[in-house]
């Protein structure tokens, strides 16, 4: 046989284990249920990944409930867009960060009374896919009581998906997640003094 046909020959038979491993793989996942999904970590893609999947869900007709807790900015393109979807509610529950606002006792107020809309989400079959967008922060900034949210979350209905975003991440919350992401913070173009840019950043 000639190096060539060796070489194609060799790839053929790589390839064909390799379609065996991943068709084995592919029969072994034979269930569905609803999700939990956190991205976490200090690279940039976390909530606009979120909001990727929000996309995809409301293309299959799926309901979609959003709650952004940490609010810096009221001028994003993804709430400019998903507000004029039918099938989405999206609720702001957070004020800024805890050095906008300087005040630990409303800002613990504001997470409270946030997650009980979060909690009529959690309960109502009807939405298919919850973003809770850095809803990391009142966690790390213990504003919100971790184990009361991880219980609402275990209690959700159960085709139900849910995607928390932000950094930081608690331990116990990526355990008890289905799907854990972590970015990367390799390069941002912010730290070479280029402004948030529309479409891209906000
Ligand atoms: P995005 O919304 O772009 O997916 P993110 O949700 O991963 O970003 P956040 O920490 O929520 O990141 O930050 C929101 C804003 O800060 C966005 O405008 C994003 O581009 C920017 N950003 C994200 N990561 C970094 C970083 N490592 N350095 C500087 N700015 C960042
Ligand atoms: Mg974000």
């Amino acid at each position: 046989m000639t190096e060539t046909g060796d070489r194609s020959q060799r790839h053929r038979v790589r390839m064909q284990r390799k379609k065996e491993i991943v068709d084995a793989a592919i029969a072994r996942a034979d269930h569905t249920k609803g999700l939990l999904l956190v991205l976490t970590g200090n690279g940039k893609g976390k909530s606009s990944s979120a909001f990727g999947m929000a996309a995809r869900a409301l293309g299959h007709g799926m309901r979609v409930g959003v709650a952004q807790f940490i609010k810096g900015r009221s001028d994003t393109g993804e709430e400019a867009f998903f507000r004029k979807q039918a099938n989405v509610v999206w609720h702001v529950l957070g004020e800024g960060f805890t050095w906008d606002t300087q005040d630990l006792e409303r800002d613990t107020e504001t997470a409270r009374q946030g997650w009980a809309v979060v909690q009529t989400l959690l309960r109502d079959p009807s939405f298919d896919l919850i973003v809770l967008d850095e809803l990391t922060y009142p966690l790390k900034f213990g504003w919100l009581d971790l184990n009361q949210v991880l219980d609402d979350l275990k209690n959700r209905p159960p085709m139900q998906h849910v995607i928390i975003t932000g950094r930081g991440a608690p331990e116990a919350l990526c355990n008890a997640a289905d799907t854990v992401t972590e970015m990367a913070d390799i390069k941002h173009a912010f730290r070479a003094g280029i402004q948030a840019q529309s479409g891209i950043d906000l």
